[in-house]
Formats: C-alpha cells, sequence, structure tokens
C-alpha cells in the first residue's frame, strides 16, 4: 500500500491509543465490517445491533471506526476513508468510549451536515443515576430535534452490555428503546447471555471473526511499517502473528512496547520474551 500521507514514527502511547482509522483498518470480522460499511454509505443509519465476541475481538475497534468514519464530513463514500484534515478526524478521541457515561454532542465540521450525538455507556461501571441522567438527556435531544424538526442521528454505544442485567437497568432499556429514536450498539461476550426479548431489540446480532493466518500477518507488517517499528525479519513477523493468537490487541501492545526502545526494532527472541512475561503475569 503506497499511501501519501507521510510515515512519522508514533510513541509507545501513541500506539495504545490507536483507533483505526476506518473499517479496513479492522483485521477479521469481515461480516460486522459489512454491516457498518452498510450503515456508513446511509450516513450512519441503521438497525440496532448487537455484536458478540471473546474479550479482544474487536467489538470496541470496529464501534469507533464506525463512529470515527460517521464523524469525519469528507469521508470517501466509496472506500469509507476517512480525510484525516477536518475538525472531527482531528478532535475524535477514542478513549471517551469507556469512562463511565460520557456525553459528547460532536457538531460535525461543516453546516451541510446534521449534528451526530454520540453516547458511550460503560455498562460495567454506570450507576442507576447516571443511566437516568443519560436517559433524561437523550429524552432532551429527541425534543429539541423535534421542535427543530431535525432528524440528527444519535448512536448510543452501550459497551460490555450484559452488566445492564446484573445492575438491574435492563427493564428501564426496554422501555426507552422503544420511546426513544437513537441507534442502539451494543457489546458483549455472549448472545446467549440475552432473554428472547432482549435479543429481539436488536435486529442486528453479529459475531466477531478471527482474521486469517495471512491477513492478520498483512495487518501486523502494516502497522510496523506505519508506526516505525522495525521487525528484524519475516520470522520475527510471523512468531508476533503466532503468539498473538490473531488478536490485534496483542500485537499492538507489544509494538508499542517495542516503540519504547531505542532503535526501535525486534526480532524473534524479542517476541518470545515478550510474551512468556506477560503470560506469567496472566496467571491465576
Ligand atoms: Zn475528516
Amino acid at each position: 500500500m503506497s499511501e501519501s500521507k507521510s510515515k512519522k514514527s508514533l510513541s509507545p502511547r501513541e500506539i495504545e491509543c490507536w483507533t483505526p482509522p476506518s473499517l479496513r483498518y479492522v483485521v477479521g470480522c469481515s461480516e460486522v465490517k459489512e454491516h457498518f460499511a452498510d450503515m456508513l454509505r446511509v450516513d450512519g443509519f441503521g438497525p440496532n445491533t448487537l455484536i458478540t465476541g471473546a474479550p479482544r475481538t474487536g467489538k470496541t475497534a470496529i464501534v469507533r471506526a464506525y463512529l470515527r468514519t460517521l464523524m469525519c464530513p469528507d469521508r470517501n463514500l466509496y472506500t469509507l476513508d476517512v480525510c484525516g484534515n477536518c475538525q472531527s478526524c482531528m478532535h475524535f478521541n477514542p478513549s471517551s468510549a469507556n469512562v463511565g457515561v460520557n456525553v459528547n454532542l460532536f457538531a460535525r465540521a461543516e453546516a451541510r451536515y446534521a449534528p451526530i450525538h454520540y453516547v458511550p455507556v460503560d455498562c460495567s461501571a454506570i450507576t442507576t443515576e447516571q443511566w437516568e441522567q443519560c436517559m433524561a438527556l437523550l429524552q432532551e435531544v429527541m425534543r429539541r430535534n423535534e421542535a427543530n424538526h431535525r432528524e440528527d442521528l444519535t448512536v448510543v454505544y452501550l459497551d460490555d452490555f450484559h452488566y445492564l442485567k446484573y445492575r438491574g437497568l435492563m427493564g428501564s432499556l426496554l422501555h426507552y428503546i422503544d420511546e426513544l429514536n437513537v441507534v442502539w450498539i451494543a457489546s458483549a461476550r455472549l448472545a446467549s447471555a440475552f432473554s428472547q426479548e432482549v435479543l429481539n431489540l436488536f435486529a442486528g446480532v453479529l459475531s466477531t471473526t478471527l482474521a486469517t493466518p495471512e491477513e492478520f500477518l498483512g495487518f501486523v507488517q502494516d502497522r510496523c511499517h506505519e508506526w516505525g517499528v522495525k521487525p528484524h525479519d519475516r520470522v520475527s513477523l510471523i512468531l508476533l502473528a503466532h503468539y498473538s493468537k490473531l488478536l490485534p490487541s496483542l500485537a499492538i501492545s507489544f509494538l508499542a512496547s517495542t516503540a519504547g526502545k531505542e532503535d526501535r526494532t525486534f526480532d524473534g527472541a524479542d517476541v518470545e520474551n515478550y510474551f512468556r512475561d506477560e503470560n506469567n503475569g496472566d496467571d491465576a
């Protein structure tokens, strides 16, 4: 891939915080990507969607890529790549997607587009009080839209959705989902955690899928190139793909740690040492 953008080496922190700039930067998950690409082609609108999959399989990365693309008024309508230069591209903050209730009322850069309201909700941390505040705010947004005869897009992202049940808030959601004209996107580990009544709220229920080894190798190679991290040889890359178990976030953590080294290079032994230490740390 030859991009016209100038390459600069990213810091470890920038690598840790990396958000796929568009859906095609997400590796694997082809069905989920296609679903969100279809939504982006109609300006972000679409059915309520539940994404299921094991941790680290890319649920949140895809939702962020969708939102990031959506916020860019100059996105390419065919490739769905963002422009990288507009106000939304410069200020998109992916990390806000995981901090409690965080309400961002993004106004897109150009007036010819209606604003997008994006409300990420971390269901594992939200309190009943915060939930009620959040729903009240959404009702307010709806009221304003009606008063102004507008059809703004509002997206609510319910991360770790199954926690809503443990927090006793599922009944409340059932009520608001009917009332509010919002695109609801939820992510959870398993669809079987939910009653049929809850599943019926989502016209789209999709699972993440892992990349093929070839796709994953290509992903790791592209990120090394883009971020200024240098593999010693192809075997080092293959080992990294292998030890990452085709999970992008594991490979990204390793590349962030390599970017912290003076020479920003790694070989097969570095990969093995890193993942051996990681596994020792993880053992219960
Ligand atoms: Zn842009």
